[in-house]
């Protein structure tokens, strides 16, 4: 079921790509197994995934033990301050970076282990007062804030649309980051680059591949509900 479910995504991303005048190969696939077992993401790598989305600390750790070392770990979300020190060796990319404080844990760190942790800024496009991530106004002085900093380095936005019955809804907060990523490139702010933009998920991600994402994370869609 996860490799017809992968297959069938993968069909909807390079026509939704095709739709928007897009080369295919622009967009890629993060699978979400948070909450899923390690049986089913064997079965996603199978299919071949590399690139995994989880959203807790803990079960990263306990995951990347299991499985195979090629694997691309994406965090996509809330992370605290004091967790930073667990995960940051073995992500790929941190796409919820919303504060100077997290950024400056992040930075600490990986100074302290030698590394280059490539970050995104969460935007909390639709102003969602539940949700996590910063306000549109607010992105390029913490972008500008960050760029100076060691060890980190910003390459893009993300953001988590709202629940919406219509995709369609969703489109003009994809067109809002989208134009505030080309914004923010056209500061051309040493150490940053705005090349990834990580949004839509199940529900929307073919509006946001024709909106111009280059990440979509989908969970239900490939491992089906979650409890
Ligand atoms: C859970 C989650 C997803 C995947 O959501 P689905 O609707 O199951 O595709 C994507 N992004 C983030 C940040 C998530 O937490």
């Amino acid at each position: 079921m996860i490799k017809e479910n992968i297959a069938l995504v993968k069909q909807n991303m390079e026509a939704a790509c095709k739709k928007a005048g897009r080369n295919p190969g622009e967009a890629a696939l993060i699978a979400v197994s948070k909450t899923k077992p390690v049986d089913m993401l064997r079965e996603a790598y199978e299919a071949g995934c590399r690139d995994f989305g989880e959203n807790k600390v803990q079960e990263i750790m306990d995951k990347y033990e299991q499985l195979p070392s090629d694997i691309r770990w994406h965090m996509i979300g809330h992370l605290q301050r004091n967790k930073v020190k667990y995960i940051i060796d073995k992500v790929f990319l941190i796409h919820s970076v919303d504060s100077y404080r997290l950024a400056c844990e992040i930075s600490k760190e990986a100074v302290k282990k030698g590394i280059t942790v490539n970050i995104l800024i969460e935007v909390n496009v639709a102003e969602e007062e539940s949700k996590f991530g910063v306000y549109k106004d607010e992105v390029l002085d913490l972008v500008k804030n960050i760029a100076v900093l060691p060890g980190i380095c910003v390459k893009g936005l993300m953001t988590i649309a709202p629940y919406v019955e219509n995709a369609e809804e969703n489109r003009q907060y994809f067109v809002n980051l989208r134009q505030l990523s080309v914004d923010i490139m056209n500061k051309n702010i040493d150490n940053v680059s705005m090349g990834i933009l990580s949004m839509g998920m199940t529900g929307d991600y073919m509006v946001a591949l024709e909106e111009g994402a280059t990440y979509v994370r989908v969970g239900t869609g490939i491992f089906g509900d979650r409890k």
